[in-house]
Parts: structure tokens; C-alpha cells; sequence
């Protein structure tokens, strides 16, 4: 399976960090070994002393498409979860500065933390979802669908007409504004709709 990730889907996000509101949606991959999921302590990484979350709605792809059209594309996602984008501010921003490719930045390992999926008929409206994190208990992120710049669907098509999706691939959303840094001892709560998904320690 591959993880596909989306940048810059929120404007207050991009705005934060100082990036121009993309007419295109803004892509990148993790590789498989990037998955840490079941609640599991995060462990901050030697390289970076600079790692962010990002809190983000993750789709899972339930069949395999190409050149999947935006109006059949709800068809190739069943559930949804919540996902923390880690990601290394410090090394990314270097790169960001010698225009050179994100991969060291997003695509270390366990810098892709997943929830449980539910089932997206349990949702009524998609494009009406809040979700939010909350570090040591203090609300940092608080998400709402109907500000992605770019919806499940459009974000489907456009991937499937460079990328082959295939069933259990991933894709993270992107993250709305808020995103900040994570120390040691931290604890990072999820929630999508009122419900905890992500309940988790950094060491
Ligand atoms: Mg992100």
C-alpha cells in the first residue's frame, strides 16, 4: 500500500506558513514503513529538532482506479479515520528554500500516525465533519470540512490521473491551521465528529 499525502487543502493553513492558496492540489507520498497506528508512543527523531503535527481526515481506498472521474470517485472510498501528518518543520523549510523534493521531511518513519476507519455512512454529510487535537489537553487544531480547498472527490480524480490507486492505499487530506511543534512527554488527543481516535504519547 502507498500513502498519499496532500499539502497546503486548508487556506488558513497555508497562510500560516506563508505559502501561496494552490489552484491544484499540492502532492507528496509516504512509504508503508511511515504507519504507526493502534495509539502507539510516537518517538521524536534525532534529525529534527522541529517536528510538527498535523491533524488531518485520512480516506481509505477501497478498490482499485485510474483516471477515476470526480463524480463516480465517493465510490473508491468507504471509511474514513483521522491521521497526524508528522512532519520535520525545520528540515522541510531547508528544502522548501533549495526547491529540493519533501521526502526527508514527511516521509520518515512512524511520521504517518492512523486511527480506526469508520464506516463514512456512519457521517451524514462528509463536507460537514469538525475534527480537532488537542495536546496535553489543550485544543490546537479545529478542523472543519467545508474549508478543503479541494473535496474527497476532486482530490480522487486528480491523484488517479498520475497515480494508480489501489485498495488499502491512503490519503491524507491535509491539515487545517494550528499545526505546532511536539516535545517530549507530550500527549496528542484526536477526535472526528465528537468521537476519540487518537489518543497518544511522544517520547
Ligand atoms: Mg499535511
Amino acid at each position: 500500500m502507498k500513502i498519499i499525502a496532500i499539502g497546503r487543502n486548508y487556506a488558513a493553513h497555508a497562510i500560516e506558513l506563508n505559502n501561496a492558496i494552490p489552484t491544484k492540489p499540492v502532492i507528496f507520498l509516504k512509504p508503508d514503513t511511515a504507519i504507526l497506528k493502534d495509539n502507539k508512543p510516537f518517538y521524536l527523531p534525532d534529525f529534527s529538532s522541529d517536528i510538527h503535527y498535523e491533524l488531518e481526515v485520512v480516506l481509505k481506498i477501497c478498490k482499485e482506479g485510474k483516471h477515476i472521474a470526480e463524480k463516480f470517485a465517493a465510490n473508491y472510498y468507504e471509511e474514513i479515520g483521522l491521521g497526524v501528518d508528522f512532519t520535520a518543520r525545520d528540515i522541510q523549510a531547508e528544502h522548501k528554500e533549495k526547491g529540493l523534493p519533501w521526502e526527508l521531511a514527511k516521509a520518515f518513519d512512524h511520521s504517518a500516525v492512523i486511527s480506526n476507519f469508520i464506516p463514512k455512512s456512519e457521517f451524514k454529510d462528509l463536507y460537514d465533519l469538525r475534527f480537532e487535537l488537542q495536546k496535553n489537553g489543550e485544543r490546537k487544531q479545529n478542523g472543519h470540512t467545508a474549508n478543503l480547498l479541494f473535496s474527497f472527490e476532486k482530490i480522487i480524480a486528480f491523484v488517479s490521473k498520475y497515480i494508480t490507486l489501489k485498495k488499502g492505499d491512503l490519503i491524507f487530506t491535509g491539515t487545517p491551521e494550528g499545526v505546532g511543534k511536539v516535545e517530549h512527554g507530550d500527549r496528542l488527543e484526536a477526535w472526528l465528529e465528537g468521537r476519540q481516535l487518537l489518543n497518544f504519547d511522544i517520547k
